[in-house]
């Protein structure tokens, strides 16, 4: 079938002028024979406003209600777009999550997309019809209302895709596609043409947060090409994010990827010995406290230096922890340090290509931006530095990979 799926984020349906533009072009493309299903996000901060009211009659809703509640402002902008195309005289139908047969789990407001059943979509789409999905929310078995997590339409997107076999799942929003890394932090910053999903979920995890996490591991698993465009630009292909193919190591980085909210903390004088790790992240994951990169040091004397960052809104939780546990961690002091960010250089390409962390090292300290940290995978390198030194490093090793200039792989 020669079908897409879809997806508008709040921001391009956040009023009528813009839902009846982003109808034109639906007609645009109905006219050329495609086969339509249309995922909407709630107008605007809806979702938000939804929050704030139950915030207002309850501390603690039941989370049925909260469902009831935040899934109501999908309703509103699908009605809105299927009335505007019947109006122009393109047949569409509006549908909540539970009649386009998407079923969940239990878990009220972080629901797991489980099965679509499909049959009434397929029906309608074979009738003719442009069909306008809900985003956002789903049935569970017990035939209640759930909401798939913030920004969850984009999953909703995805697995549509995937069940009905869509072309393309084609998420639009207010940015033109993935960046080689933030322009707001380097002006030379370019839209990136293809991306691979194991890219794409280190570039969301690592702070380009375009995508819903969860909706790019839903296409990997499924292998639903998805493709993020700016919903207002017409002629724009944005960024085609796929399954890995063998030609495309062309280009060694795809991109730069930073996170501001970290904090690191050292840990003085632990003994070297075994289970010193476990005693110390133990107490810290017990409270809830996600820890990333560790660094162990030994130094003299059979005593070692434990080093590890956590987000920057748990460092006082965790330092709390950690002296609460002095006796049991059985360390000397305790230092932290709460302006430090992660920088990472992202791509496939890394795999095949030696040599990439020390041109990266080399770059930095030519930059004389001092490295706190360092952690890799197989498609990236992480490095901790000072806050003050974001700006820099991020143009630097822009520069020095030249992403700037970089041949766009097919
Ligand atoms: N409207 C929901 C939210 O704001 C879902 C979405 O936008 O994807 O989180
Ligand atoms: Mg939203």
């Amino acid at each position: 079938m020669n079908l897409v799926v879809k997806k508008y984020g709040g921001t391009s349906v956040a009023s009528i002028a813009k839902i009846s533009k982003i109808a034109e072009n639906l007609i645009d493309e109905y006219n050329s024979k495609k086969k339509l299903v249309v995922v909407l996000s709630a107008m605007g901060n809806s979702t938000d406003k939804l929050v704030n009211l139950s915030s207002r009659v309850s501390k603690n809703p039941n989370t049925r209600d909260f469902d009831m509640l935040l899934s109501s402002g999908e309703q509103v902008s699908v009605s809105l777009l299927s009335m505007i195309l019947n109006e122009r005289g393109i047949a569409a139908k509006s549908y909540t999550g539970w009649q386009a047969g998407i079923k969940t789990n239990i878990d009220y407001s972080n629901a797991r997309i489980l099965s679509i059943d499909t049959k009434r979509i397929k029906a309608d789409l074979k009738k003719g019809f442009v069909v306008v999905v809900a985003g956002f929310q789903g049935i569970n078995n017990r035939g209640d209302i759930t909401t798939l997590g913030r920004g969850g339409s984009d999953t909703t997107a995805v697995a549509l895709a995937a069940a009905l076999k869509a072309q393309e799942c084609q998420i639009y929003t207010d940015v033109d596609g993935v960046y080689t890394t933030d322009p707001r932090v380097c002006a030379k910053a370019k839209r990136i043409d293809v991306l691979t999903y194991e890219e794409m979920l280190e570039m969301a995890g690592l702070g380009s947060r375009v995508l819903q996490l969860r909706s790019v591991e839903f296409a990997s698993k499924y292998n639903v090409p998805l493709r993020v465009l700016h919903a207002h630009n017409s002629n724009n292909i944005g960024t085609l994010i796929k399954k890995e193919e063998k030609n495309m190591e062309g280009a060694l980085i795809s991109g730069i990827a930073f996170t501001k909210d970290e904090s690191e903390i050292i840990i003085k004088g632990v003994k070297d010995q075994p289970g010193v790790a476990s005693k110390i992240l133990g107490p810290i994951g017990d409270a809830n406290i996600e820890v990333d990169m560790i660094v162990q040091n030994v130094g003299s004397d059979g005593l070692a230096d434990f080093t590890f960052t956590v987000s920057r809104n748990s460092l006082n939780k965790a330092v709390k922890v950690i002296e609460k546990h002095k006796k049991i961690m059985g360390y000397q002091n305790i230092e932290s340090k709460r302006n430090i960010v992660k920088v990472s250089l992202v791509g496939v390409g890394m795999r095949s290509h030696a040599g990439i962390a020390s041109k990266m090292f080399k770059c930095l300290a030519k930059n004389k931006v001092n490295i706190r940290m360092i952690s890799t995978s197989e498609i990236k390198i992480s490095v901790v530095i000072d806050q003050k030194n974001l700006e820099i490093a991020v143009k630097a090793l822009h520069n020095e990979f030249k992403l700037d200039k970089k041949k766009n792989r097919a």
